[in-house]
């Protein structure tokens, strides 16, 4: 994955802003690949956008990713670290999109969720976003042989239905093993990607645009000029000014 140059952060950033996560998500992924259409990225499983969101952190801000978490036991706060190889060393893609399975007596036909389905669900009721996507993975659904139809499903087998989607599409759902010092409390606490990238990006492109002010104002260069450095550029002209 090629890194995004300092314009380019900007540039996410200031499309990205306006809109919904799962559209950030592709915003990020179209400016680091451009070979690929629309259509395409739309069409990853989440997992495999997740995998290429993290080898796009990885390649554009470096290999470990740090934040403050509360211990969900005492409430201290706790620093975690995760190193983004570790994450994809082992991941590979799905091999298949559908699969079957049998729960509580219903048979299910189901596929592996996409930023399409993101961008529906996310559209209706904020409190049936689970529920809604559960729906649309379920191509069909028998119990004794008679059809289903995936809006009459139980609550509890859509949420096990759910469990499955995410095992079989490695990286949909992130688990960090913690560990509180504090108190001694050891729980996964879940790493939502989208946010996690979206707020580091957000603050590059700020501290990149106040470095724009800074330089312009004391240079005369114009923005794009400036945009055009690498940091290490950027730092030494900053660093230059008395
Ligand atoms: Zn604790």
């Amino acid at each position: 994955m090629t890194a995004l140059a300092p314009a380019d952060i900007v540039a996410v950033w200031e499309t990205g802003e306006s809109r919904p996560d799962w559209n950030r998500a592709l915003v990020a992924l179209a400016r680091a690949m451009p070979g690929s259409t629309p259509g395409d990225l739309a069409s990853l499983s989440i997992g495999e956008r997740n995998a290429r969101l993290l080898a796009l952190r990885e390649a554009t801000i470096g290999p470990v990713m740090r934040a403050l978490v509360n211990c969900s036991s005492c409430g201290e706060p706790l620093e975690f670290e995760q190193r983004i190889d570790e994450l994809l060393a082992d991941y590979s893609p799905p091999p298949q999109r559908e699969f079957d399975i049998a729960i509580e007596g219903y048979e299910l036909h189901y596929r592996l969720m996409t930023s399409q389905d993101l961008a529906t669900a996310v559209q209706g009721d904020p409190s049936r976003v689970r529920r809604t996507l559960a729906e649309r993975a379920v191509i069909d659904a028998t119990r004794g042989g008679e059809a289903v139809a995936p809006a009459d499903l139980p609550e509890p087998v859509l949420e096990a239905l759910g469990s499955a989607i995410a095992e079989n599409d490695a990286l949909a759902q992130l688990a960090i093993p913690l560990a509180c010092a504090a108190c001694g409390h050891v729980w996964n606490a879940s790493l939502e990607v989208v946010p996690f990238l979206w707020a580091e990006i957000e603050r590059r492109a700020r501290t990149i645009l106040e470095d724009v002010v800074t330089l312009a104002h004391a240079y005369g260069w114009s923005e794009a000029a400036i945009l055009e450095m690498s940091q290490a550029r950027r730092q030494y002209y900053l660093d230059a000014i008395e």
